[in-house]
Order: structure tokens, then C-alpha cells, then sequence
């Protein structure tokens, strides 16, 4: 459920009407809702009640100070795959010990920083990093806390893009080679193992491919024991899908709980979870407005102003976003229109062949489901300023991350000595 409804037939994001907002700060721009996110992470938390949790939010999904701030409020934790996004997430408030560091390439300066910051634990993906954590922690005299990613070849996610659980995927310490690998790790003074960690993908529609994994992961942990690893910690990752107004329905919070308690009971674990599109992914819009509707010989082209490099998931993913008028209007006839944005490039389309109400030059229309995967995956191609962020709460808003003026967006650029 998110906040994000027609009053009057003006899209209101709680109580801030979407048109009035657009009409003060110019289109584009990215407008999320602080009682969403709140009911997001809430709804997650709930949901594992009485169990032993950290629910550690992806940053990667939305990683906005403000955002993070919100989500921190609320005792979440922090997934990070960066040492930026360690620092984001410790200036938001998140504690170190409810940090764990993701991703399959860390490099030895992040590694070393994030030990020393006490982070909470270290997702390792393959022996050399292994290796390299091991030495940083001897060096340093700090143990490495540490849970292997393990590849559960467990095929899931809403695009071949977004599958990370296969064997041909980078991720994770292939099944065949883990308890070696846990063995090593075991017997080394730099990294002392905690847990066991999986991630099979994102926008993953339905329970079956969690329950495999998951299972697989249970047998996992009965065996390293037997190996005398000491395993406390199961690391589940994120991945639950999210409504895009497709129709399908991902399953609710609830039922991923029941399946994963029922799983992991016997195993006497604390659970780490890392959630991003769920927690983030409703509770954002990016509001464009219409530039010109272009007659094509055989197509209707909505031109608007935001681009591709605001939001790239339909160019990278095929995704699927709802996209609704912000100004409704009553019996507007519905026409085909692809809708696409001025980025010199043919994969820059929010749809292509949807029915939509007919639009005119100048109306505002939301493209819903952005609060995830959106402005974070934003660049600046064709010189296109970053897009505002604006975080509301009730009836106020306040502008989290504002336009940069052309003089900020070529300031790191130099011309050497001999063209100047
Ligand atoms: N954890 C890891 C290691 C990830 O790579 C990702 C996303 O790709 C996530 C968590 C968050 O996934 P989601 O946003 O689908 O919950």
C-alpha cells in the first residue's frame, strides 16, 4: 500500500497535490512519500516479529540522506556495497553494528575502512577476497566478521538482468566450493565466520525459488556445523517483488515471513535481511511533463521531459511502469501512445503501445513505482541535469536533493594545460 491517491482527480502524494508541487519546482522530479516508506519497513519488521532480526535496508535501491534518515528512524540497519554508501548510511544515523558490506568487489581500502568503522559483518563472494579480508584483519588485529555468499544455482528474479542465484551469475561462492572455502576460512586469524548469506535475485514474483534456496541454505548451515564452522547468522538477502500495475501480485511480506520461519526455525539463527525495492519501490513517483504528442505515420509519441537517464529501468530491464495523468480528466477519450523522452537514443522509452488517457503539451504525468532503481541509477548523459528529489510528509514537503546549476555539473572537468 502506498500514499499516492486522486482527491478531486489531482494526484496527491499524501497530502502535497502532485500539480501544485510541479508547478513550484518544475518538472521532472522525484517525489517520495515518508509515511510509506515508513509503512514499508514497518510491514517487513512486523512480519518477523518475536524472531531474532536485522533488517538491513539495500541502500542501493534508494540512497538518498533523507530517505536513509527515515528508514533509520525506524531501526533499520544498513545493506551497503560501497564505502560511500557506508558513509551515507553512517551519516543517516544507521549504527556500524547494524551494517553488513555487500558486493563482489571490494577493494582493500574499503575493506580496511569498514573494519575499522565495526561494521557489522562482511558479505564475502570468493576466496581471494577471502584472502584479502583475512589479511587486513591480521593486520589490523581486528578479527573480520564474516558470512560467505553462497550461489544456490536457484534461477529467480523479475529479469535476466536482475538473477544473481544461477551458476553462470557473478555472484557468490559456487555450491561445490563453499565448504572448502568455509573450512579456510575457519582456520584463518583475520575473518572469523558468523553466518552463511544468500541472494537470488530481485522482483521475484513468487515463494517457490526463496523456498529452494532457502532450504538448500538450511542443509548448508547442518553441514558447516558438522565441519566445526561456527554459523549464527543466516543472511537471506532482499529480492521480494513489488506490484508495477501489471497484475501480478508478489507475495505479501506475511507470507515470505511464515515460509522463511518454517524454514529456518530449527536452526536456532538470527535472521539478516536486506530489502530495497519492497521497502523503497512504492513509495516513489517521477512526475514529467508533456513537451509535445508527436504524429507519427503509424505511432503516437508522447514526448516528455524526463529521459532515460532519470530513470533507466524500461531501457535496462524491460520494466513496467504504471503511469497515471496527475490531472485527471472526467471521460478523457484513451489513446496508443509510446511514450518517450528527448535522450538520442531508441531504448529511451518510459512505454511503447500503452493506452493511456489522451495527454496534451503541458500536462504533468507520474510514472509510478520509482522510488527503487530509480534517480540512483541516474546520470547525466546528454548533459541532462540530475533530477530533484523531494521527500514529503503529510501536507509538507521539502526538496532532498536539488537540480544542479550547469556550472556544478562541468565543475570537476579540466582542460589541460595546452588547450586552455
Ligand atoms: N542484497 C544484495 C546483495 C543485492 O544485490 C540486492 C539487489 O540487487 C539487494 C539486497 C536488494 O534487492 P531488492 O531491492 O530486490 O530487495
Amino acid at each position: 500500500m502506498h500514499h499516492f491517491e486522486y482527491k478531486n482527480n489531482r494526484l496527491q502524494a499524501e497530502g502535497v497535490d502532485l500539480a501544485e508541487l510541479a508547478a513550484d519546482i518544475g518538472a521532472p522530479f522525484y517525489v517520495y512519500s515518508e509515511a510509506t516508506l515508513r509503512r514499508h519497513i514497518n510491514v517487513f519488521t512486523t512480519a518477523f516479529a518475536g524472531a531474532d532480526t536485522l533488517v538491513a535496508y539495500s541502500v542501493k535501491a534508494n540512497s538518498n540522506l533523507a530517505v536513509l534518515r527515515v528508514l533509520a528512524s525506524e531501526n533499520a540497519g544498513a545493506d551497503v556495497v560501497s564505502i560511500g554508501e557506508m558513509m551515507r548510511a553512517l551519516k543517516a544515523g544507521v549504527p556500524p553494528e547494524k551494517i553488513v558490506f555487500s558486493g563482489v568487489g571490494k577493494t582493500s581500502d574499503e575493506m580496511t575502512a569498514a573494519l575499522q568503522t565495526g561494521i557489522y559483518q562482511f558479505n564475502v563472494e570468493s576466496a581471494p577476497e577471502l584472502e584479502t579480508l583475512d589479511g587486513i584483519g591480521k593486520r589490523l588485529g581486528k578479527p573480520a566478521p564474516v558470512a560467505i555468499r553462497v550461489n544456490p544455482d536457484v534461477a529467480a528474479g523479475g529479469h535476466d538482468k536482475i538473477s544473481t542465484g544461477r551458476k553462470e551469475d557473478k555472484f557468490g561462492v559456487s555450491w561445490e566450493q563453499t565448504r572448502a572455502l568455509y573450512a579456510i576460512a575457519r582456520d584463518m586469524n583475520g575473518v572469523a565466520v558468523k553466518g552463511v548469506d544468500l541472494h537470488i535475485g530481485s522482483q521475484i514474483a513468487d515463494l517457490a525459488p526463496f523456498e529452494a534456496a532457502f532450504n538448500k541454505a538450511a542443509q548448508l548451515i547442518a553441514d558447516l556445523r558438522s565441519d566445526g564452522c561456527n554459523i549464527e547468522r543466516l543472511d537471506l538477502g532482499g529480492g521480494l517483488g513489488i506490484p508495477y500495475g501489471t497484475g501480478a501480485v508478489p507475495p505479501h511480506p506475511d507470507k515470505y515471513a511464515e515460509l522463511i520461519k518454517r524454514v529456518t526455525a530449527p536452526l536456532g539463527v538470527q535472521l539478516i535481511f536486506e530489502p530495497g525495492r519492497m521497502i523503497a519501490g512504492n513509495a516513489g513517483v517521477m512526475v514529467t511533463r508533456v513537451l509535445f504528442d508527436k504524429k507519427g505515420e503509424n505511432r503516437r509519441f508522447l514526448v516528455v521531459d524526463a529521459a532515460m537517464n532519470d530513470l533507466i529501468r524500461p531501457a535496462l530491464y524491460d520494466a513496467h511502469h504504471e503511469i497515471l495523468p496527475v490531472v485527471r480528466r472526467e471521460n478523457a477519450k484513451e489513446t496508443i501512445y509510446d511514450v518517450v523522452g528527448p535522450v538520442c537514443e531508441s531504448s529511451d522509452f518510459f512505454a511503447k503501445s500503452r493506452a493511456l488517457p489522451e495527454f496534451n503539451a503541458g500536462d504533468y504525468l507520474a510514472v509510478m513505482s520509482a522510488g527503487a532503481y530509480g534517480a540512483v541509477q541516474a546520470s547525466q548523459y546528454n548533459t541532462r541535469p540530475l533530477i530533484p528529489e523531494v521527500l514529503v510528509n503529510g501536507d509538507q514537503y521539502a526538496v532532498i536533493r536539488r537540480r544542479p546549476s550547469f556550472d556544478e555539473m562541468i565543475a570537476l572537468e579540466a582542460l589541460p594545460g595546452w588547450l586552455a
